[in-house]
């Protein structure tokens, strides 16, 4: 199917707002065209709306040409734009396999648009026929959430590929942790499929959820969609100015990524050991999702020790499972010693 005809009629023939900044791109001296306050404290003229020096930066270290990149308010931002893209209310619906992250289902019923839902396998793969089968016309998004929140395990390349061959609309990756993988990215694909779009943030391994940045990798037809339909100012400038710091100094945070991936590991085995853990589910993102007999009740344990860790038992597939955020090294410690002592 053509790209356009996954998008929504009124998306198609919307002339998208002309901003100020968007209309006269030269260089001048005197800027007396977006009623701004002359007098320059660093934040009183408006931002790039196309953010095209943070986008050159990334392009540096991903290797993705600028114009197939949209910057978002956080993945978030992506999500529902994504949505309000592609789906016609009431008509059409997305694709999701839960257990995943919540939000996807939280923008489509705010836009009054279904959610069919595809169990991930007991092993939390994506079930390939069953999602195919499932598949319509009306089927404009499937979001394949990889590594998964809150399963925290990647997806098998190859089914990932039968489902790019075979779904009939857009494909969303959810890359959200692909820093924590040691996987390549699925951006590395976007040249072989047009209806592939590749998400990540700068909320995780960059360390700046504060900021709002979110990424998406598509081809130049979806990102012009993107850009039609987003607010004008959507990334505001002391964002763009914090990536831009970040993106010039990304040691900082494959330093960190270091350090997450050995306390991982550390925590992984010495959960492992401890008799009130069932199972540690192997996880290539920085959490881990382990399953015990009295979720609710370690919950409340661990806040009476005030450390806060996510009760997920009660999600699909997850039966006993808590979500621990692989912390920095002394929070971990602290974390097994209290764990340590509701075991003994
Ligand atoms: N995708 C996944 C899988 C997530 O877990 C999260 C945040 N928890 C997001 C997207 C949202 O990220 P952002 O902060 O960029 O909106």
């Amino acid at each position: 199917m053509k790209l356009e005809q996954l998008v929504r009629k009124n998306i198609l023939k919307l002339k998208p707002y002309a901003s100020a900044r968007s209309e006269f791109k030269g260089t001048a001296d005197v800027f007396l065209d977006a009623n701004e306050n002359p007098f320059e404290n660093g934040v009183n003229r408006y931002p790039d709306p196309l953010q095209w020096q943070v986008k050159k930066a990334i392009q540096l270290l991903k290797k993705i040409d600028p114009r197939q990149i949209f910057l978002g308010n956080g993945s978030d931002e992506v999500i529902d734009l994504l949505i309000r893209i592609f789906c016609e209310p009431k008509l059409d619906h997305i694709i999701q396999l839960p257990p995943t992250y919540g939000m996807y289902k939280v923008s489509a019923s705010i836009a009054d648009v279904a959610v069919r839902e595809v169990s991930l396998t007991e092993d939390f793969q994506p079930d390939v026929p069953k999602i195919l089968a499932e598949a319509t016309a009306h089927s404009k998004l499937l979001f394949l959430c990889t590594p998964n929140n809150p399963t925290g395990n990647i997806f098998e390349k190859g089914r990932i590929i039968e489902l790019l061959e075979a779904f009939p609309g857009i494909v969303v990756i959810d890359e959200a942790y692909i820093d924590f993988a040691g996987v390549d990215s699925m951006s590395t694909l976007l040249d072989q499929y047009p209806k592939l779009v590749v998400m990540q943030t700068f909320s995780k391994a960059w360390g700046m959820a504060g900021i709002r940045l979110g990424m998406a990798f598509a081809s130049e037809e979806i990102i012009g969609l993107f850009n039609k339909v987003k607010p004008p100012y959507n990334i505001n400038q002391l964002t763009q100015q914090a990536a831009l710091d970040a993106l010039q100094r990304p040691e900082r945070m494959t330093q960190e990524v270091e350090i997450i991936l050995e306390e991982r590991k550390r925590l992984e085995n010495e959960l492992s050991n401890l008799a009130l853990v069932q199972e540690v589910c192997p996880s290539h993102a920085n959490f881990i999702l382990i399953r015990v007999d009295d979720p609710l009740g370690l919950y409340n344990y661990l806040v009476e020790q005030k450390i806060i860790v996510r009760n997920r038992s009660n999600v699909h597939l997850c039966k006993g499972g808590i979500r621990i955020s692989v912390g920095r090294p002394e929070e971990n410690q602290r974390l097994l010693q209290c764990l340590n002592q509701r075991s003994a």
